[in-house]
């Protein structure tokens, strides 16, 4: 006799903007250690990846009509504080949960492809190499790489973090002193042992104030949010790797969370040199493959380090003791499209879950944290002195009107800088230049009929590369080429306006010819191969001014910088953006934080046309560190009621067709606003257009909903939702709602 097919019912969420779960039945008996499997669902006749959500007793719908689902894991693929984070996040930011699930997860496992290693591309010594003296290969990368070798296979990602070229790699292959393995294959075999200890080199020994911080955060049991508040150079990493070790020793995991931009190979080598757990990386560099090993890395458990840039936040990590947020006032922590989240702000959520502690680290701390560590929620902890001696550089502001008008101030370079440059450079010291504008000339105009030429998919004016003889838009990055005619009054004369960092290297090349240049911008810099090749000639000195955007800002060593020159502070002065001062106050005190590491005395000219400015001032005042300004500005967000003392929240429309797109919030909007004097304290604002209506050829309008209080907030976005998901946009309208805005649209 036939024995009758047994079934579960689960409940899962699918990757769809729906605030709903569906029932689905899956052959065998399955119990609560099932939540968090991914299975692949039909419906309306697509295949879809799903998550279980629930094993469910039965279902509201017959038995008949449940359709049948494909188990793709045998077990839970997140981790128990994943999904509290991920659960807290869809009611928080209002994003249903099964595309909270999916954006948690690596491509691959969004894709339906199995959760296991594939090929891992490795590279180890072969008998030659390990016999070989590494002080007979006269290529310095290829006798480092040999002897990272000795000690065992490499990966090819880990060697391509800390900034070898696969060049060298290949020559070692030629010579035969290291050959292409596949690490998957010995990662089966062995599980992580318990290595004799944590530690591959000894640390430094911590000044008063680290081993303060060190012992603070690791008497901590259980959550604790610490807000270590450490002046640039300060040693702030150093207190983050020794916390870390502490940790690492009780045989839990860490959890580094750093921006972008900070992820280069000197921070790598630093955990790599330091630690002999294994030390995983997830970043955009990586291939979908690679996000998916080092998914699997974490997953597996044992002391282990994952560092990463914000999505990294969603990797499932057994046993986590400490979670890292370094450089946390970096708007980079923030997502702007599709699931828009915060990672600091989920981070403590999953700290909290996970029941382990927290460090924010930054120099410059965001208004949000400074106020947490004032109310309590934080502990906050200081470094205020530089490790290694080296002291904070010393300022000086200037009057760019009284500045004579040279050839130089016309590419943002006044009489002063302009000498000064001159003088360091000839002492053999270094200059770095901040500039946070690319290209040569901001805009192109016809100075016959005014025309500006602007960028057709988007309300922006193109930019002019001149190294490449093209405009480029900076908000769709398309280009186009150097107009020959003027196409509304046939003239064949241009002027352009404002310069851009291509503009101001010129002029150095010209006025310096002999010292060298590095211009750091994402146009000069397209590979990280291509800054590591710029950041070494600095290193060697070979170069002695580097000129740069954002990208030079943040996360680089340079020693022997002794001036900084911040060309044009003036944009970030006079903003409608009520975060504009504190972004100011934090890029003028980080770019300023490059100058004199070492023992030399750094000196920061800041240049102005407004030098009476009153933030300006106080920056530049000795003995006001940051966190005063922080303080001040703090009282100025509680006088008007902003944040962090109010909630914002954006509700947000695009459509290419400008009508709709308006007429769909305006709609929404005329049903809100009966309803927002039920809430207390709530202001629902107008439709309005965002201050760049149209981008990538599509019409964007917005309204601001704020609130005195986060709950009254949370409980009107969901009216919103529900009327959205009663009426939901047609066409192409897209609508989203974005909770803790950084930027105002
Ligand atoms: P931050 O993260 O605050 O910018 P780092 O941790 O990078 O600071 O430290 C700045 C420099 O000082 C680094 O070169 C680091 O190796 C060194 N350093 C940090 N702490 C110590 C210490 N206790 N003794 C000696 N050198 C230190
Ligand atoms: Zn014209
Ligand atoms: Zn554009």
């Amino acid at each position: 006799m036939e024995s009758q097919a047994v079934f579960s019912v689960i409940e899962v969420v699918l990757n769809r903007p729906l605030f709903q779960c569906f029932d689905y039945k899956l052959e065998g008996s399955y119990a609560d250690d099932i939540v968090g499997a991914r299975v692949e669902v039909n419906i309306a006749g697509s295949r879809e990846i799903g998550i279980i959500y629930k094993v469910k007793q039965d279902s509201s719908l017959p038995f008949a009509k449940l359709k049948s689902a494909r188990l793709l894991d045998n077990k839970d693929i997140f981790a128990p504080d994943v999904h509290k984070m991920l659960s807290f996040a869809s009611k928080y930011y209002l994003y249903p949960l099964g595309q909270c699930y999916v954006s948690a997860l690596p491509k691959l496992l969004r894709d339906g492809k199995e959760a296991a290693y594939g090929e891992i591309p490795a590279l180890a010594a072969t008998k030659e190499g390990l016999e070989a003296d590494v002080k007979n290969i006269k290529a310095k990368v290829q006798a480092q790489i040999l002897t990272l070798l000795k000690e065992g296979p490499v990966r090819r990602k880990e060697l391509r973090e800390r900034g070898f070229s696969a060049q060298a790699e290949n020559a070692l292959i030629k010579k035969g002193f290291a050959v292409k393995v596949n690490l998957a294959l010995s990662l089966k075999a062995t599980q992580s042992t318990a290595a004799p200890s944590v530690l591959k080199e000894e640390p430094p020994v911590l000044n008063p104030e680290q081993s303060v911080a060190v012992e603070t955060i690791c008497a901590a049991k259980g959550y604790q949010a610490f807000l270590l508040n450490g002046v640039t150079g300060s040693g702030k990493t150093e207190v983050y790797l020794q916390v870390i070790a502490a940790v690492l020793r009780k045989g839990q995991s860490a959890l580094v969370l750093v921006p972008e931009i900070a992820l280069t190979p000197q921070t790598f080598e630093r955990f790599y040199n330091r630690f002999n757990v294994p030390v995983s990386s997830m970043h955009s560099a990586l291939s979908d493959r690679e996000r998916l090993d080092a998914f699997l890395d974490m997953q597996r458990g044992g002391p282990a380090i994952l560092i990463g840039t914000r999505s990294a936040l969603f990797t499932p990590i057994p046993n986590l003791g400490l979670i890292v947020i370094d450089e946390e006032h970096d708007g980079s922590f923030k997502q702007t499209d599709g699931f828009r989240y915060h990672a600091r702000s989920l981070a403590l959520v999953r700290a909290k879950a996970a029941g382990c502690k927290i460090i924010l680290g930054s120099a410059t701390p965001s208004l949000e944290s400074v106020e947490n560590a004032l109310c309590g929620k934080f502990t906050k902890l200081d470094l205020t002195i530089r490790a290694g001696g080296a002291s904070l550089p010393q300022f000086k502001l200037i009057d760019l009107k009284n500045e004579p008008l040279t050839p130089g101030i016309k590419t943002g370079i006044g009489l002063e800088l302009e000498n000064r440059i001159g003088e360091e450079t000839a002492r053999g010291n270094q200059v770095l230049l901040f500039l946070n504008r690319r290209g040569y000339s901001h805009h192109l105009f016809c100075p016959h009929c005014g025309k500006i030429f602007t960028c057709p998919n988007c309300d922006n004016p193109l930019t002019v590369h001149k190294n490449e003889g093209r405009l480029k838009c900076h908000v769709c990055d398309n280009v186009f080429a150097m107009p020959v005619v003027c196409p509304d009054c046939g003239s064949r004369e241009f002027m352009e306006n404002g310069y851009g960092t291509e503009q101001v290297e010129e002029f150095l090349r010209l006025r310096y010819p002999d010292v060298g240049i590095e211009r750091i911008d994402r146009d000069s810099v397209n590979s990280k191969a291509e800054l590591e090749k710029r950041l070494e000639r600095i290193k060697e000195g070979k170069s002695k001014i580097m000129l740069g955007t954002q990208m030079l800002a943040k996360g680089h060593d340079f020693p022997d910088v002794t001036l900084v020159g911040i060309l044009d502070i003036d944009s970030g002065l006079f903003s409608d953006d009520f975060r504009a001062l504190e972004s100011t106050a934090q890029l003028l005190t980080q770019v300023s934080g490059r100058a004199g590491r070492a023992q030399k005395q750094g000196e920061v000219i800041i240049q102005s046309y407004h030098p009476e400015n009153e933030l300006l001032n106080r920056l530049i005042t000795p003995n006001i560190a940051y966190f005063d300004i922080a303080l001040d500005l703090l009282l100025i967000r509680k006088n008007l009621n902003l944040p962090p003392f109010s909630y914002q929240a954006f509700l947000l429309s695009n459509s290419e067709d400008r009508v709709k797109a308006f007429a769909y919030l305006q709609e929404l909007n005329s049903c809100l606003q009966k309803k927002a004097g039920t809430y207390e304290g709530l202001s629902l604002g107008p439709v309005i257009s965002d201050k760049m209506e149209k981008r990538h050829n599509r019409y964007h309008f917005h309204i601001l909903v704020s609130a005195i209080r986060r709950d009254v907030l949370n409980a009107f976005l969901n009216e919103t939702v529900k009327i959205e998901q009663d009426n939901p946009p047609k066409n192409d309208v897209r609508f989203a709602i974005e909770v803790d805005p950084l930027f105002l649209y």
